[in-house]
């Protein structure tokens, strides 16, 4: 057994008994684990308010090969309020968190996607909640978030011809075999291919840094298009088979609250 100070995500929580929480964590070092944290939510000293969504700073009592590591001592070094704060930016976040959970099932370290996570929350706090620019980046980051996990795709160029492309041409992403290709490229249409805005392809391309400029102008429709397909991506390629109610309820809320400056091409 070790015991560490370590920096943790909180990707849910769970009360358990009187006055304990149970946590799954997505820490730098152990990837994702599960922990308990006893005496929590008392309204002493030792009662700390965590949620999920916090980063938070603690004490893990870390056994190899055990399910659940004691958490002791936890500061909260983040709380992100705008997210907290914004019914549309919190679902957006659930639907991330949704697909960590179902995906990352090592204790492995995953300091770069760790840090990757940190700088997303960190600008989903800052960025204006515009939801087709909610959608896009939600996309980018989940596309990302394969890549990390060993499943990334080349958004530059097309693996059949081998061409860029054009920010105005459809592509064509078969989502099965991770593969990019014109719209029009050899082979035929297979089962699992989905059709996406050559501008949309051009954004996942750019590097991370550019996340909220030039994000194409898509309509509402064509964003949540795109999420789905980056779900559908996320979950074959990470083998998740449960439905993902936060991918529902994100397309209620977006569906009933049109954001001003969008949906012009929705006919529907
Ligand atoms: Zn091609």
């Amino acid at each position: 057994m070790s015991i560490e100070k370590c920096n943790s995500i909180i990707l849910a929580t769970m009360p358990y008994r009187e006055s304990s929480i149970l946590m799954y964590l997505f820490t730098r070092k152990h990837g994702r684990i599960h922990g308990l944290a006893k005496g929590i939510r008392t309204s002493d000293r030792r009662g700390v308010p965590v949620e999920r969504g916090y980063l938070i700073e603690h004490m893990i009592y870390f056994k190899p090969h055990r399910d659940l590591h004691q958490v002791t001592d936890c500061h909260i070094r983040e709380h992100y309020p705008a997210i907290r704060g914004n019914l549309e930016k919190t679902a957006v976040r659930d639907v991330l968190f949704d697909l960590m959970l179902g995906g990352i099932k090592d204790t492995d370290p995953h300091p770069e996607l760790f840090d990757y996570l940190r700088r997303y929350l960190s600008h989903l706090d800052e960025t204006a909640c515009e939801g087709s620019v909610l959608l896009l980046s939600l996309s980018k980051i989940l596309f990302g978030l394969a890549g990390h996990l060993g499943f990334g795709i080349d958004f530059g160029r097309c693996v059949a011809c081998g061409k860029g492309f054009g920010e105005t041409i459809a592509v064509r992403l078969t989502i099965d075999r991770g593969m990019l290709r014109c719209r029009d490229c050899p082979p035929a249409q297979a089962k699992t291919d989905r059709l996406l805005p050559g501008s949309a392809a051009a954004y996942f391309a750019r590097p991370e840094a550019s996340q909220s400029r030039e994000i194409p102008r898509l309509t509402d429709k064509e964003s949540s298009a795109l999420l789905h397909c980056a779900c559908d991506y996320c979950r074959h390629h990470l083998e998740i088979h449960r439905r993902l109610e936060s991918l529902s309820f994100i397309e209620h809320l977006f569906a009933a609250s049109p954001q001003p400056g969008n949906g012009g091409g929705d006919d529907s």
